[in-house]
């Protein structure tokens, strides 16, 4: 039994009230001043103000003691958005974007979306690998503890099937917790565009059935939009999925108030993402159904678009968690520390909103909130120690991640 007691740390977490943090609700953290963990095994015996910690200490002998002289200690943060998955950046067209191309010039240039699935047929899995390992373990020393990685640039089977042995790879060879998700409905391949309802069928009759059979993912996720998959298109794939047992998440009304978000409503889907587009009545009814809202604010930045509304969201009692989107395309971050600035200073998110965005909230949006996501007895010890004297200093020190360590199941990580 290997037993760890952190102590003389100010720690902030949200509490976990069996479902995610909505309305007033997701600005409630607790502190503990001057607060102690301990842990056994990697998970949280006791927690909260150090003498009370300290009086439960007699059943155990302490194998490792730290004094933590003050540091501020949040949960690792939980980012449940990204396609970390992919071969190939896409600076160049990056830059196109910067200098005013249209995107279907940039496509013409070989740009876009299938560019990426392209970049994924042509690598080895053993490459697709490593790259994809290179991007988490960034992601991991900025403090991502728990990581959602979804498929989706294969669009077809065996692609598909290729990137989500990579995500089981990444789960096992690294220290992270990956939370994997079919996304064969993120774009329509070329050869499809004349019949998309085609491809729907092949979704549904072939690969969600060997998808489910190979047994990686536990998540499946659509991009219902304008020129992509329609609200009819996306009910269907994600009853289907629902009906072989997967988990539903939906990319919603990020450009085009297309219902999405009502969709994801109607269907009571684990998550609905962007939501750039949404209407209040749709968001409010997401709220009801207890749908999370994932918000991108790297993305609206990258692309220079307007921000989700996440003030006025939470303020609807939609429960609202922040992702990176980290992909090759539209938004190459992997920081959370950004977006958790950006939640605060582009959103108008309080800072108490903003740690409960990235960590409990964002642990429901994957299914993970009784490992991780806030800090309390039965959870996973995974915890950030950082540069200042609150969880503020992720917005405050600007362009700077502020974790100085990262912890996983109670070791150092990062
Ligand atoms: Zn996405």
């Amino acid at each position: 039994m290997t037993v760890k007691l952190y102590r003389n740390a100010r720690i902030f977490t949200p509490l976990d009230a069996g479902h995610p943090l909505r309305g007033k609700e997701q600005g409630r953290i607790e502190e503990y001043r001057r607060g102690a963990i301990l842990a056994v095994n990697g998970l949280i015996e006791a927690i909260g103000e150090e003498n009370k910690v300290l009086g439960s200490l007699s059943a155990y002998s302490v194998n490792e003691e730290r004094d933590m002289e003050g540091a501020c200690i949040i949960p690792g943060f939980v980012d449940p958005h990204t396609h970390m998955c992919f071969a190939k950046r896409r600076e160049d067209e990056f830059k196109m974007r910067l200098d005013g191309l249209p995107y279907l010039e940039i496509l013409k240039r070989g740009g876009g979306i299938l560019s990426s699935v392209k970049a994924v047929q042509s690598v080895t899995e053993e490459e697709l690998f490593c790259s994809t390992k290179k991007l988490v373990m960034a992601a991991l020393a900025k403090g991502t503890t728990t990581v959602e990685i979804k498929s989706g640039y294969g669009l077809d089977l065996e692609l598909e099937m290729k990137m989500l042995s990579v995500i089981r790879r990444i789960s096992k060879e690294t220290p992270l917790d990956v939370v994997p998700t079919f996304m064969g409905a993120h774009a329509v391949p070329a050869e499809y565009k004349a019949n998309p309802d085609n491809f729907v069928d092949l979704i549904i009759n072939e690969m969600l059935p060997k998808v489910k059979g190979q047994g990686i993912a536990e998540f499946c996720d659509v991009f219902c939009e304008e020129g992509v998959f329609s609200v009819d298109q996306s009910r269907k794939i994600l009853k289907a999925a629902k009906g072989l047992g997967f988990e539903m998440k939906i990319h919603a009304d990020e450009v085009h108030d297309l219902g999405g978000a009502g969709l994801a409503a109607e269907l009571g889907v684990r998550s609905a993402e962007h939501l750039l587009a949404a209407s209040e009545e749709n968001l409010r009814a997401m709220g009801k159904a207890g749908s999370i809202a994932v918000l991108l604010p790297a993305t609206a930045y990258s692309l220079k678009k307007p921000y989700a509304r996440g003030r006025e969201m939470i303020d609807w009692d939609v429960p609202v968690a922040l992702a990176t989107d980290c992909n090759p395309g539209s938004c190459f971050c992997e920081s959370v520390p950004f977006i958790f600035g950006l939640g605060v200073m582009n959103m108008d998110m309080t800072i108490e909103e903003a740690l409960a965005a990235s960590t409990l909230n964002a642990a429901y949006a994957v299914s993970r909130q009784q490992k991780v996501g806030s800090l309390e007895p039965g959870k996973q010890a995974d915890f950030l120690v950082l540069d200042g004297e609150t969880p503020t200093a992720l917005a405050y020190h600007a362009g700077n991640t502020s974790v100085l360590e990262v912890h996983k199941l109670a070791e150092r990580v990062a």
